[in-house]
């Protein structure tokens, strides 16, 4: 149960100027430079982080190949590796709901969002992947008498994280955890206007006991700092969240540098396919009404569109309006809040403009769409249900990381799974149906990472998280995660 009064206390501490972590030492960036942050919650300032440049960046990544090299990590015994990640994984737990409301001053998520899905997921992750240190280990391959082969997981060196100013916490996590569960050093850039958890978060991987240089933090703009780590020479692999456009340009860096491998977790455009045999519409309209609008909508895996069997599509749809209408808006550190803000002025005029463009091409806005709150400081906007949306539209095909949901109807399951399909994405999607055959036959037919059937976004840290088609490669979450930080390396013995 959230304490209020515990949160008002939090919101109102005063936030340090924030600096870089490069080889166990916090100072400012090396040409001096500051960005502000600011609050989406009502638009105040909230502190300073520093603004790193490529020069802080070869700093970082020098001080994390020495780190490597010297083995302090990377050949520290299995079970003290083990140990100081679970230091950390208590001390998020001790500071969960700080965390999570430095989180939500500077990104704006629902607090009662934040709580589990940052918290309480960093430390899920910490304690999966401190597990996994001594518990996955090489091969032996079945090679012909008189031979062994050893099949060897080894550290790939220096990893180059970059996550986004959505759930930057979980997200973060989910690629730290693993990478130094496999015995790399790592060099974080959190988004500019969402770096402040992570950063708390280094500051306990310092009390931890994780030794200096193996977790580096350079916050800054990702035109900069972002491609400083795209273009390095010694960083051996790229862990990426964020949206396509800036997929593609680490793509390219890799290929102008040392081609390191890029893993790329990017947007969607995720359907939620309801099926009048649904085993309870009641509870499917509230689960898509909130797939799509909590945190307003800046959810990677958001149910984005909603397609609906036509003979139930005018009530059903009407049904998901009339709950989105009805939906808390306002500010995310009220516990009853369940849409925050917009996480910035940019996004919310992002946002109009795709509804703008939606009814232009011949959408019906059923409900929402609009600023609200303008008088709060805090950028707001009202959940839009745009029905009747073509397939053809910008707004069925595009992702707009807001709180719009477009409906289109189908009339079979041929063509559900046509529609689920019609997008560059595949990130995530549900089935809602009794029947166990139209289930199977559409999960089967979309090309997504993570379908769910009669419940949307369930997973935890044990099922993997990637993407299909254009919304990346690779996965976090699981132990899959953990094959993209090591190389494979075979050693094959004549006896
Ligand atoms: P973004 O691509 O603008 O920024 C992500 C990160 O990349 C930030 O740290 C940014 O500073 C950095 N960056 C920006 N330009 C860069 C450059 N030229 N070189 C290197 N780094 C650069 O994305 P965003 O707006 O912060 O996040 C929203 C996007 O993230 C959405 O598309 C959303 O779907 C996606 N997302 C995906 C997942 C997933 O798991 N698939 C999860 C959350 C968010």
């Amino acid at each position: 149960m959230l304490d209020q009064a515990a949160i008002d206390a939090l919101r109102r501490t005063q936030i340090p100027v924030q600096s870089l972590l490069i080889d166990g030492v916090w100072r400012p960036a090396a040409q001096g430079g500051t960005c502000a942050v600011t609050s989406p919650i009502d638009g105040s300032p909230l502190t300073t982080i520093a603004e790193g440049t490529a020069e802080d960046v070869n700093a970082a990544v020098a001080a994390a190949k020495r780190a490597f090299e010297d083995g302090r990590w990377s050949r520290m015994a299995p079970a003290t590796r083990k140990r100081i990640m679970h230091r950390l994984a208590d001390l998020i737990e001790k500071h969960a709901l700080e965390l999570a409301v430095l989180g939500v001053r500077d990104n704006g998520t629902e607090i009662s969002m934040a709580i589990n899905a940052e918290s309480g997921s960093a430390a899920a992750t910490f304690r999966y992947y401190a597990e996994a240190i001594d518990k996955v280990s090489g091969e032996i391959a079945p090679t012909p008498a008189g031979t062994l082969a050893l099949l060897h997981r080894e550290p790939v060196g220096v990893v180059g994280v970059i996550v986004p100013w959505n759930f930057p916490l979980m997200i973060g996590s989910w690629k730290i955890a693993p990478a130094l569960a496999a015995g790399n050093s790592v060099v974080l850039k959190p988004a500019e206007s969402a770096s402040l958890s992570l950063l708390k978060l280094a500051a306990m991987a310092q009390e931890a006991g994780l030794p200096d240089g193996v977790l580096n933090v350079v916050t800054g703009h990702g035109s900069v700092v972002g491609e400083a780590i795209g273009l390095h020479m010694d960083v051996d692999v790229l862990a990426f969240t964020g949206s396509g456009g800036t997929g593609r340009r680490l793509l390219e860096y890799a290929s102008r540098s040392n081609m390191k491998r890029c893993y790329l977790e990017l947007g969607g455009k995720s359907p939620n396919v309801v099926f009048a045999d649904a085993p309870d519409l009641e509870v499917a309209a509230n689960v898509c009404a909130n797939g799509i609008f909590r945190n307003a909508g800046q959810v990677c895996i958001a149910g984005s569109r909603l397609l609906v069997e036509r003979k139930i599509h005018a009530e059903f749809t009407a049904r998901v309006a009339e709950i989105a209408a009805s939906m808390t808006i306002g500010d995310p550190l009220k516990v009853s809040t369940q849409i925050g803000a917009v996480h910035s002025p940019e996004q919310l005029a992002q946002n109009l403009s795709f509804v703008e463009r939606a009814i232009a091409e011949g959408a019906n806005r059923l409900i929402g769409g609009e600023r609200v709150l303008a008088e709060t400081g805090g950028t707001y906007m009202s959940p839009a249900v745009l029905d009747n949306v073509a397939p053809d539209a910008t707004v069925f095909r595009t992702e707009v990381f807001g709180p719009v949901l477009s409906v289109t109807p189908f009339d079979s399951a041929e063509e559900a799974i046509h529609l689920a399909n019609a997008t560059e994405f595949g990130l995530s999607g549900a089935v809602w149906t009794s029947n166990i055959s139209t289930a199977h036959r559409v999960t089967m037919g979309i090309r997504s990472g993570q379908l769910h059937v009669n419940t949307y976004g369930g997973s935890d840290i044990t099922t993997p998280m990637g993407g299909m088609k254009q919304s990346g490669n690779g996965v976090d979450k699981s132990l899959h995660a953990l094959d993209k930080y090591v190389d494979l390396k075979t050693v094959w013995m004549k006896l």
